[in-house]
């Protein structure tokens, strides 16, 4: 690849309609930049072959981007950083199977409005929607719920563009298709997936604060019973935030939160507080243990109901880090218990709370659900407070649970670690080699998990 790292003044493109010099790319948590030799804004997915046909031609790289939302360097762009912002929207929907066929560049906050038409929703999506849909499936994006995966277990049919230029249409009776729909962006430029999507319904949210041992004890109990259920935990507090959510038909009716309320609950105190909790803790950290309380105190008690969409994720606008380990199901709470322990035997100023949710087992490749119910447990720095000991005593005590990191999270593992961990791994290897012999899409955080 050493055509790529350099700025290449001599290749002249001759679509440089749509090929730009760009400036410099950042991801979201601001652990990662670069500053891409070219941008390419395809249309077509005709161009997206000509893209890594031309990338191939030159020894360069290509990698498309997400939104950015990732806290690795998985969507650090080499060489050519293509965007599929032109690329969104609905390309088919099979409304008897309830199948719908988007565009991949599509963002997660823009399908409702593509599947409301057809009375369809997604069965069940992460914290936020800011997400491209390409993106979320790539690194095993998921939410909570032991009775429902990862977004890429929705995913029934893809097409990409492989390290080849060539297209390949990948269809649910293809074994293939579970090892794409989590692909890492290592296997092609996806240009469009199908979904299984699920009739509309409504979500009834409680989220309520409870003494935290209790939370732990009940664990198992409470997950099982709930459609979705997931707690937060401020580090020196004995309360644990918890939410609740209960699938209702889309003919229930709804009491959704009022603006005032959202704005106030969501904006207000959930980022414009949290954002002045972080500051404050910063130059005076010996006041975080009282805004905690007061945090804890503000949030985290209401009750109400709403399509599912509008209960499932919030807005995130205080930038952050994080690392996020999935474990065995049962194991959960141990886990939890060793990183509570850990924490309280450290003094690092934790202005983040520490989230658990759980997740289906599912049967794609590099699913961190992959073969067993999982719990994961997420651990968040604000992103100017230094994370590198918190994330990396974490790390310790989850690969001591079986801990296997999300792919789009802080961890320091590589291929080595992954060829244990994950029995399909050696056939995901398998089919890199067939779809990107040339390794288009490498850059140095495939290098590191998956191999050159
Ligand atoms: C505030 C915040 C909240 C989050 N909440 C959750 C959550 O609730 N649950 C969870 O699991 N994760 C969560 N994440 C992590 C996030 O969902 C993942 O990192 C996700 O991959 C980001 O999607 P993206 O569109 O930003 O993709 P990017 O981060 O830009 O890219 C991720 C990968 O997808 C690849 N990719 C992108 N487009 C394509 C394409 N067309 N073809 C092939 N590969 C492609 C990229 O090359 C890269 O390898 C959160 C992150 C943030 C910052």
């Amino acid at each position: 690849m050493s055509g790529a790292t350099g700025k290449s003044s001599r290749w002249v493109p001759s679509w440089e309609q749509w090929l730009s010099r760009p400036g410099e790319w950042r991801n979201w948590g601001r652990t990662e930049s670069a500053r891409p030799n070219y941008t390419a804004r395809p249309s077509k997915i005709e161009d997206v072959c000509q893209v890594v046909q031309r990338a191939v031609e030159r020894d360069g790289a290509v990698k498309a981007l997400g939104a950015g939302h990732s806290f690795t360097g998985i969507a650090r762009p080499r060489d050519v950083a293509l965007s599929l912002e032109h690329m969104r929207g609905l390309v088919a929907v099979d409304a008897s199977a309830r199948r719908v066929t988007l565009r991949a560049g599509t963002f997660l906050h823009e399908i409702p409005a593509l599947l409301e038409p057809h009375g369809l929703a997604m069965p069940n999506l992460g914290d936020i929607d800011r997400q491209t849909l390409a993106g979320a499936i790539s690194t095993g994006t998921h939410g909570t719920g032991t009775a429902f995966g990862g977004i890429a277990t929705q995913v029934v049919g893809a097409t990409l563009v492989d390290g080849t230029g060539q297209v390949r249409v990948v269809s649910e009776d293809d074994p293939h298709l579970r090892g794409v729909a989590v692909g890492l962006g290592a296997l092609g430029v996806l240009v469009e997936v199908t979904l299984q999507c699920v009739e509309a319904f409504v979500l009834e949210a409680v989220e309520s604060p409870a003494p935290l041992d209790e939370v732990i004890d009940g664990y198992l109990d409470r997950v099982g019973a709930a459609d979705h259920y997931e707690f937060y935990w401020f580090p020196g507090t004995s309360v644990a935030l918890t939410k609740t959510n209960t699938r209702l038909p889309a003919s229930a009716s709804t009491s959704p939160l009022t603006d005032v309320r959202r704005f106030v609950d969501d904006r207000v105190v959930s980022n414009e507080a949290l954002r002045a909790m972080c500051e404050i803790g910063r130059a005076a950290p010996s006041l975080t243990p009282k805004l905690i309380s007061l945090a804890t105190s503000l949030t985290g008690d209401r009750r109400f109901s709403d399509v599912s969409t509008g209960v499932f994720t919030t807005r995130r606008t205080v930038r952050f880090r994080e690392s996020e380990w999935a474990v065995p199901l049962d194991r959960t709470m141990e886990a939890f218990a060793a990183v509570r322990s850990l924490v309280e035997s450290r003094d690092w100023n934790i202005t983040f709370p520490i989230e658990v949710r759980a997740a289906a087992a599912d049967d794609l490749w590099l699913s961190t659900a992959s073969g067993r119910e999982s719990g994961y447990i997420a651990v968040h720095r604000y992103y100017r407070d230094e994370d590198t000991e918190y994330f990396r005593e974490v790390e310790k005590v989850m690969l001591s649970f079986g801990g296997r990191p999300h792919w789009g999270k802080m961890h320091t593992r590589s291929a080595d670690f992954f060829t244990s961990e994950y029995p399909r791994f050696g056939e995901f290897l398998e089919l890199r080699d067939t779809f990107d012999p040339h390794r288009v899409f490498a850059n140095d955080y495939l290098d590191r998990v998956l191999g050159v």
